[in-house]
């Protein structure tokens, strides 16, 4: 997530009363054919508030924060609180997952941003746990200005294995690093770099990944065509990523192929178009994954009802999600 986060967060602070209005539309399960669809649903008024618009909404997929993204503290979660929380997503079925806040840059070249950084993924994979969610969207960070992408890498790499030290127990949570579209110094934007770090990290019950579909055509791969695609999930066939794809932000792109700029669009309203999500709704390898919109919500959640009836369609074409097992459980 990035491009849209501004609406999101806006209404963190000050609910707008669209943002809190019960979509007039929501989705029914019948229509979800079985698949794990949503979108990313506000925290504001308490996590429990998430689960009641992810319920108002229809989805049997959501995605949280677990506190303001954009500041480094924030009151903890009551264990009353995460309790109320663990039953509701549980009696909802809506299977939740987090996103951690933006300030993180585990990647940094400076020493102390990249020590504060993992103090406060500490605290939000702690969070997540106490909220029972299988797994947590972390971004791969950043490096110096106009340093090769390897030093940042390693860094990244460094800080992680310090998150789950070697012999302890540690936490059960997965970590999805997201792939980013490239602005700046960002790192992990092109898969070499997501599969590099995987393999350093060498454990797959802990570390995987979150495809952004805004992100990978704005890093420059061609998923709207069909050759583009076969390219690309070949590539992800090549690094060994398939099984290590734990979710999917399913977002249109403002900003054009190969731009590198990361801003999110309504489906089928940016450049990316809605073939891309044709395909990526009807391989079979996704059809058991969790699949978020972070699109703009100027509408509110009426926007994401209607963002995912654009992509609907597809599920009458594709297979059905494999029987058995949720994903992201270790
Ligand atoms: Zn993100």
């Amino acid at each position: 997530m990035r491009g849209n986060q501004g609406g999101v967060e806006k209404r963190a602070r000050a609910p707008h009363p669209k943002a809190e209005a019960a979509p007039a539309h929501p989705l029914s399960s019948s229509e979800l054919s079985g698949r794990l669809l949503g979108a990313h649903v506000s925290i504001s008024g308490g996590v429990g508030r998430a689960v009641e618009r992810a319920i108002q909404c229809g989805f049997s997929a959501a995605q949280i924060f677990l506190k303001n993204c954009r500041q480094w503290k924030a009151p903890a979660i009551h264990a009353g609180e995460a309790t109320a929380f663990r039953r509701a997503a549980s009696s909802s079925g809506i299977l939740f997952f987090g996103h951690a806040g933006y300030l993180l840059n585990l990647a940094s070249s400076s020493e102390p941003l990249g020590a504060q950084s993992l103090e406060a993924l500490r605290d939000e994979t702690a969070r997540a746990e106490s909220l029972g969610l299988p797994f947590l969207v972390v971004h791969p960070g950043a490096g110096a200005r106009g340093e090769a992408p390897e030093a940042a890498l390693s860094r990244l790499v460094g800080r992680l294995r310090l998150l789950f030290p070697a012999g302890s127990s540690g936490p059960s949570i997965r970590i999805a690093l997201e792939t980013m579209a490239g602005q700046g110094s960002q790192i992990g934007w092109r898969l070499e770099h997501l599969a590099w770090v995987l393999e350093e990290l060498a454990d797959p019950c802990r570390f995987g990944l979150c495809l952004d579909t805004a992100h990978l055509w704005a890093a420059g791969y061609p998923i709207a065509t069909r050759t583009g695609y076969r390219n690309f999930t070949g590539e992800l066939e090549r690094l060994a990523l398939v099984d290590r794809i734990l979710a999917f932000h399913l977002n249109d792109s403002a900003a054009p192929f190969g731009s590198r700029r990361d801003r999110h669009a309504h489906l089928g309203r940016g450049t990316l178009g809605l073939a891309a999500f044709d395909q990526i709704l009807r391989d079979p390898r996704w059809s058991g994954l969790p699949m978020v919109l972070e699109t703009p919500k100027e509408d509110g959640m009426e926007d994401d009802c209607r963002n995912l009836r654009a992509i609907l369609p597809f599920l009458s074409q594709s297979c059905p999600p494999p029987a058995g097992e949720r994903p992201g459980k270790v």
